[in-house]
């Protein structure tokens, strides 16, 4: 214990367990009316019992869905995807403004259910809901931009009339993990609808308010009940089930599943989109602004407690700047209020589940046991409440420790010194993941140089992941182990489609016309090919 230099946490800055029993649950009224939005079979349902991470106490319980009640739920919608892909763009359209506008109004109800369900502090949460407002306008304005057919050039110029055409591609399974459930129960959702799919939400068990929430808002702006079902239970018996039946899997969670929901989609020949896990590294250049490097590692390292996953769980520093770098982001992180509160007064909310605190604690147990140094946090806080732990940060961390190359998913960073831009490089990229990245410096131009040598599909410089994933027209997604495809921009919503060829032949048929010899087709060809390539017109 010598070795470590440890800051606490000052008490005064934090709120009790006990102050936080005034916390205002749920309303039951409210659990009833949004378990009425699942697709349920007759018959007698087990539940299944959620509980609030930062107390402990239930919230509610969940009906534990069925392979026959996802069989239901893709068959409504398999049956209203007709109707629904007839309807204009401007028809679809209107009703996902109207849920923009709507969850603007209303964003205080799920602000609560967020934080009730996951634990995080309310400007996490909020981070939620400015990005679902985000992407539902950009694809409820680009959609028709984005799909419209295109003339393409035709297989003998001026005789060939060819357009590309892109269809829906019938019924899409989401499966969505608790990190992020306002946000990722609908900002793939909406892009799969708006190109005339129907959708099916398979939510996670411990976040399943929150996705009920935002299927009730959609329904209540004007979203066809059928056209985006809903099933609650548990992930093991009803991913699979789900992927089974639908025409498209769109998954977000772990590497470990994610790998499951692959080889079912190879298996079934339908095509899948991977958002995954991931280790991300920020490298603080000798030039770069301090203060704003710190600041960004915090938001980097600490939003929703670290379990994002694009949050920064490993930082290399010039070995120049590093002292005063580790001195500064020590000194913010012991000072962050963590607690328990339905306001915008705490910096960390606590973790979202036993798993996961377990897994923390494991990780940093690991590490310090082998050599690590402790210079914030380390430890969990049970005064607060069960699940919270002190955002940490770490040196001296080894291959040998676990928590150097698997993602810890919570607020634990290891801090790295570097010598030169090579090495930098080289460990940044020393991983099996490749989801964000992060660069610090006061030449902007030499970070975007640098950018195009990270390995990851996010890189931000001199933000920590809100930039690149806020630019939502450009495509946000893993290369490695951390995903397949990509959200955002065009490929966001081509991913839902399929491209169809229409030709029409005028005049004279591609090959041999029934009146002309092979022989002297083929000699015609031959010149018009030569001619093709010189005047290079149709090219
Ligand atoms: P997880 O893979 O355990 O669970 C994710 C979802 O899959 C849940 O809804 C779960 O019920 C379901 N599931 C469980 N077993 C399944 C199976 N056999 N088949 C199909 N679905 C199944 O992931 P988690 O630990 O809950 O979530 C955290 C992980 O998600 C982290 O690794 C994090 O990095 C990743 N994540 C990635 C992104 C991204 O956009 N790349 C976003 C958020 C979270």
């Amino acid at each position: 214990m010598s070795s470590r230099r440890i800051i606490q946490h000052s008490d005064q800055r934090t709120t009790s367990q006990a102050e936080t029993s005034g916390l205002i649950a749920p309303a039951t009224t409210l659990l009833d009316h949004l378990r009425s939005q699942i697709t349920l079979t007759g018959g007698p349902h087990e539940t299944i019992p959620v509980r609030a991470p930062y107390t402990g106490a239930p919230i509610g319980t969940i009906p534990a869905g069925t392979a026959a009640d996802l069989e239901l739920a893709v068959q409504r919608a398999g049956a209203a995807q007709v109707a629904w892909s007839k309807r204009t763009f401007a028809d679809r359209s209107r009703i996902f403004m109207r849920f923009h506008d709507m969850l603007l109004e209303r964003q205080g109800e799920v602000l609560d259910l967020i934080q009730w369900e996951t634990g995080k502090a309310r400007r996490h949460a909020f981070e939620e809901v400015l990005d679902t407002a985000i992407v539902t306008r950009y694809y409820a304005r680009r959609a028709e931009r984005l799909l419209r057919p295109r003339r393409r050039k035709g297989a003998l110029p001026l005789l060939t009339l060819t357009r590309e055409i892109k269809s829906p591609v019938g019924v899409v399974g989401l499966i969505v993990p608790w990190n992020y459930p306002l946000n990722l129960a609908v900002t793939d959702a909406v892009p799969a609808l708006m190109a005339g799919n129907a959708a099916v939400l398979k939510p996670d068990v411990q976040t399943s308010f929150t996705a009920l929430w935002a299927v009730d808002l959609l329904r209540r702006a004007g979203l066809p009940p059928d056209v985006f079902g809903v099933v609650t239970g548990e992930g093991p018996l009803l991913g699979p089930a789900l992927g089974e039946r639908v025409d498209y899997m769109m998954f977000t969670g772990s590497t470990r599943t994610g790998r499951l929901v692959a080889r079912q989609a190879a298996e079934r020949l339908i095509g899948c989109s991977l958002e995954l896990g991931g280790k991300n590294p920020m490298i603080v250049l000798e030039d770069a602004d301090l203060e704003a490097a710190v600041y960004g590692a915090i938001q980097g390292c600490f939003a929703s407690a670290g379990q994002v996953c694009v949050s920064i769980e490993r930082i290399y520093v010039h070995e120049s700047i590093s002292e005063r770098f580790l001195g500064k982001l020590a000194e913010r992180t012991a000072a962050l209020k963590l607690g328990a509160s339905l306001d915008y007064s705490m910096d960390m909310g606590s973790l979202t589940g036993d798993r996961q605190i377990q897994h923390v604690e494991e990780h940093v147990r690991d590490a310090v046991e082998k050599g690590a140094v402790v210079l914030a946090g380390g430890r969990r806080r049970p005064d607060l409440g069960p699940l919270f732990y002190e955002p940490t940060i770490l040196t001296h961390v080894t291959e040998q420790m676990q928590l150097y190359a698997e993602e810890t998913f919570g607020p634990v960073v290891a801090v790295y010194p570097f010598s030169s831009e090579a090495e930098a490089v080289e460990r940044a990229n020393a991983t099996r993941y490749g989801l964000n990245a992060s660069i610090w410096t006061r030449d902007t131009a030499r970070g975007a140089r640098l950018a195009q040598q990270i390995r990851a599909g996010n890189v931000n410089v001199n933000e920590s992941y809100a930039a690149a994933w806020g630019s939502v027209d450009s495509p946000c997604g893993g290369r490695k182990e951390s995903g397949m495809r990509a959200r955002h921009g065009a490929e966001g919503i081509l991913k839902f489609t399929e491209a169809q060829t229409v030709a029409v032949q005028r005049l004279l048929p591609v090959g041999t016309p029934q009146w002309m010899e092979p022989s002297v087709h083929a000699r015609w060809m031959t010149r018009l090919l030569k001619l093709l390539r010189r005047i290079r017109v149709f090219d």
